[in-house]
């Protein structure tokens, strides 16, 4: 299996544009509102350790949305930053004060927003293009039987 690194995604990967779309997000706690109009770059799930850490899952779902496409639609004053120190380690995370959910953030000299896809309001009729980052991904893949619902522990 070929390994391709984050930065250098070939062109072809890029979404198709579509007709013209708004897609809607917030979080958790309905504080904090996002609005992106027009057709995201591309989506792919990423498996570094950042995303793991920061994020809880073994795989992120994102968004690539070019700045101007990207708008705060309440709550702004709400999303609080953090960047990773340390050279080398551009990845940042935004998240709610209030309820603490993954939030949009700046990435790349701030011409590119990278939007947790779990954040949407509704499904988006996209689906990622490729797996990044693989070489630091926890393989906990699995083929377990699946619930709608939450299945009672006791
Ligand atoms: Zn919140
Ligand atoms: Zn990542």
């Amino acid at each position: 299996m070929s390994v391709t690194p984050e930065n250098a995604l070939a062109p072809d990967l890029a979404l198709k544009a579509s007709r013209s779309r708004v897609l809607f997000g917030s979080c958790l706690c309905g504080d904090v509102g996002y609005r992106i109009c027009g057709s995201p770059l591309r989506m792919v799930k990423c498996d570094c350790e950042s995303c793991r850490r920061a994020r809880g899952v073994a795989s992120a779902s994102n968004l690539f949305v070019p700045a101007r496409q990207f708008q705060w639609t309440r709550g702004e004053s709400q999303v609080v930053s953090y960047r990773l120190p340390g050279s080398g380690s551009s990845f940042a995370t935004a998240f709610c004060r209030r309820c603490g959910s993954d939030l949009p953030r700046a990435s790349r000299g701030e011409s590119v927003v990278v939007v947790p896809a779990g954040t949407l309001d509704s499904e988006p009729d996209l689906r990622p293009q490729a797996h990044v980052c693989v070489s630091e991904k926890f393989d906990i893949a699995d083929d377990l039987p699946r619930y709608a619902e939450t299945p009672p522990v006791v």
